[in-house]
C-alpha cells in the first residue's frame, strides 16, 4: 500500500495536486472536509455538532474526526493505498492515524507539506470563495482558519519530523511544477517498497515451477519453505538437525522454525525488488506471521494468486511425477497423494478465504500448457503492477 498525506494551510494546493495523485495511482482519496460537508448535507447527527464549528473556522473534535475516518479506512482496506487530504490536523489525529495504519498492517509512507505564506492562502481562498459557494471561504472566517492552522496544525508537522517521513515543498510554485515533484517522491516511495506475490494451489498445481518461472521473470526472490528446510537438513545447521530428527519422528516442523527461515531469508535478501512466497502461508497461523513479517519491513502483500486445477488432475499429475527422477518423498504412495490434498482442503483454503475477504485473491485457470498457464499469471502481475506505478 501507498499511504500518502497532504499536509499544507488552507489553499495550499492540497485539493488540486490530490486530483492528479488518485488518479495516476489509484489511491482512495480521504478528504476529512468533504467527509464533514457529506455530513452536514446529510443533516447526521456528526453533521450537526461539526456545523457550527466549521462555519466559524474551527476545528472540529478529535472524537468526530475519528468516527467519520475509522468507517472509511476500514471499508477500503483492500485499496491500493490511501490520499490523506486535510488529515490529521492535530498531534492527536496524527496517533489516530498511527492506530488506524497499524489496523491495516500498513503504515504512512510520507507526510507532504506544500508550504504556503499566509497572504497568498488568503488571496486564493478569497479566489475560490467566488465559485466554490463555500461559507467558510470568506476573509473572517479564512483568518480564523488560518489562526487554527498555525496554532494546532503546524506542530504536527514536528511528528512526521521526528518519523523521518516529513517533505516540504514549495506550493506557490506554478500547480505542473508542484505536480512534478510530488510525482518525483512518489516514484522514489514506490521504488523503496517491495512486490510481494503470494502463490497458492494444490500440490500438482505447477505452482512451484510457475512461481520459479515468474521469480526471474519479474526479478523477484522466491521464497518456497519446503526447499529450505531441505537446504537446511543439507547444510547439516542446527536448525537443520532438529528438522531431520521432527522428519524421523514423523512430526510436522513447527511455525517457529518456518518463521525464523523466512525472517532470514527477509533480512538477508538486499537490493530485491519483493518476494514470491510458495506453500507459505500454509495455516491461518502462518498467515498472520506472514503479515507480521511484512510489516515489519514496511511492506505488505501485492497480489494473491490462487492455480485452480481439478481434483482428478491433480492427483493424475502427482501420480505420473511420481514414476519420475522428480519424484518427492511426500508423493510417492496414494495414501500420501491424498493427505497432502487434504492437508491444503482443511488447512490452507481457509487461508485463501480470508485473504479473499481482506485483499482478493486472483483465481486462476491452471489446465492447459504450462505457457498458457505462465501468461495467465503474468497478467494478474502485471495488472498489480500496473496499478502501483
Ligand atoms: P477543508 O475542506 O479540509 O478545508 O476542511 C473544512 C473544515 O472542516 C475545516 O476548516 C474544519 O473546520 C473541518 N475539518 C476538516 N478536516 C478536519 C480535521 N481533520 N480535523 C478537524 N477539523 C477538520
Amino acid at each position: 500500500m501507498l499511504n500518502i498525506a497532504l499536509f499544507g494551510p488552507p489553499g495550499a494546493g492540497k485539493g488540486t495536486q490530490s486530483e492528479f495523485l488518485i488518479k495516476k495511482y489509484n489511491l482512495f482519496y480521504i478528504s476529512t472536509g468533504d467527509l464533514l460537508r457529506k455530513e452536514m448535507a446529510g443533516k447526521t447527527k456528526l453533521g450537526l455538532e461539526a456545523q457550527s464549528i466549521i462555519a466559524a473556522g474551527g476545528l472540529v473534535s478529535d472524537e468526530i474526526i475519528v468516527q467519520i475516518i475509522e468507517k472509511t479506512i476500514t471499508d477500503n482496506r483492500s485499496s491500493n493505498g490511501f490520499l490523506f487530504d486535510g488529515f490529521p490536523r492535530t498531534y492527536i489525529q496524527a496517533y489516530i492515524l498511527e492506530g488506524l495504519m497499524l489496523k491495516l498492517h500498513t503504515s504512512l509512507n510520507c507526510l507532504i507539506s506544500l508550504n504556503v505564506p499566509e497572504e497568498e492562502s488568503v488571496r486564493r481562498l478569497m479566489n475560490r470563495g467566488i465559485t466554490s459557494g463555500r461559507s467558510d471561504d470568506n476573509e473572517v472566517v479564512i483568518r480564523n482558519r488560518l489562526r487554527e492552522y498555525s496554532s494546532k496544525t503546524l506542530p504536527v508537522l514536528q511528528f512526521y519530523k521526528d518519523k523521518g517521513i516529513f517533505i516540504e515543498l514549495d506550493g506557490t510554485a506554478p500547480i505542473d511544477q508542484v505536480h512534478a515533484r510530488i510525482s518525483e517522491i512518489v516514484r522514489n516511495e514506490l521504488s523503496k517498497s517491495l512486490f510481494n506475490v503470494v502463490l497458492f494451489g494444490y500440490p500438482g498445481s505447477g505452482r512451484g515451477s510457475q512461481g520459479k518461472a515468474l521469480a526471474r521473470k519479474y526479478g523477484l526472490e522466491y521464497v518456497a519453505t519446503g526447499p529450505m528446510l531441505d537446504d537446511e537438513i543439507k547444510k547439516g545447521s542446527e536448525i537443520g538437525k532438529r528438522i531431520n530428527s521432527l522428519y524421523e519422528n514423523g512430526q510436522l516442523v513447527p511455525d517457529e522454525i518456518v518463521v525464523q527461515l523466512i525472517e532470514k531469508k527477509l533480512a538477508d535478501s538486499k537490493d530485491v525488488k519483493g518476494f514470491i512466497f510458495k506453500g507459505f502461508p500454509r495455516t491461518l497461523v502462518q498467515s498472520y506471521i506472514l503479515d507480521g513479517l511484512l510489516k515489519k519491513h514496511g511492506s505488505s502483500i501485492a497480489r494473491i494468486i490462487d492455480i485452480e486445477v481439478p481434483t482428478l488432475e491433480l492427483i493424475r499429475r502427482l501420480d505420473e511425477r511420481s514414476k519420475t527422477p522428480g519424484c518427492m518423498p511426500y508423493d510417492n504412495s496414494t495414501s500420501k497423494i491424498v493427505k497432502r490434498l487434504h492437508e491444503h482442503e482443511t488447512k490452507t483454503v481457509p487461508v485463501i478465504q480470508k485473504y479473499q475477504q481482506l485483499h482478493g485473491v486472483v483465481r486462476i485457470d491452471g489446465m492447459g500448457s504450462f505457457e498458457e498457464v505462465f501468461d495467465r499469471i503474468s497478467c494478474a502481475i502485471d495488472d498489480a503492477l500496473k496499478s502501483l506505478r
